[in-house]
């Protein structure tokens, strides 16, 4: 999509710092990290949000696997990470294309209201 931030950064229109790629898959790092290691793994076609990303398990799958494979590289795969998906208003997305966020690296605190 022509004014998708994240279709740009896969594009290498935007520079960004890579962490992992596959065929259907880019991580990179986040760019206002909120934990010592706090990757993004976006789909390099455009879906909007988790909610499209549903009709679409085999993605849903691929990206879930690179949060993994992220985790491993990055050396939390064992000392604990989080992923999370914002979705809508209420959650605060604002980047318009599906991203997972891989956080870790330290000891996270509660999240919620
Ligand atoms: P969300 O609030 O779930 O939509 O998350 C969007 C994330 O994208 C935020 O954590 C931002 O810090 C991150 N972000 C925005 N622009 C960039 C960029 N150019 N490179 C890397 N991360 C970015
Ligand atoms: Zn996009």
């Amino acid at each position: 999509m022509a004014d998708c931030l994240f279709c740009k950064i896969i594009a290498g229109d935007i520079p960004s710092t890579g962490v992992h790629e596959t065929d259907t898959t880019y991580a990179f790092r986040d760019i206002n990290p909120q934990s010592r290691v706090h990757v993004l793994v976006v789909p390099k076609n455009h879906h909007e949000d988790a909610n499209e990303l549903a009709n679409h398990p085999n993605l849903l799958a691929a990206l879930l696997k690179a949060g993994v494979e992220v985790a491993d590289i990055e050396g939390i795969k064992d000392s604990g990470y989080r992923f999370v998906f914002n979705t809508g208003d209420d959650a605060c997305r604002t980047v318009f294309h599906a991203h997972l966020h891989v956080l870790g690296g330290e000891q996270l605190t509660d999240f919620g209201r």
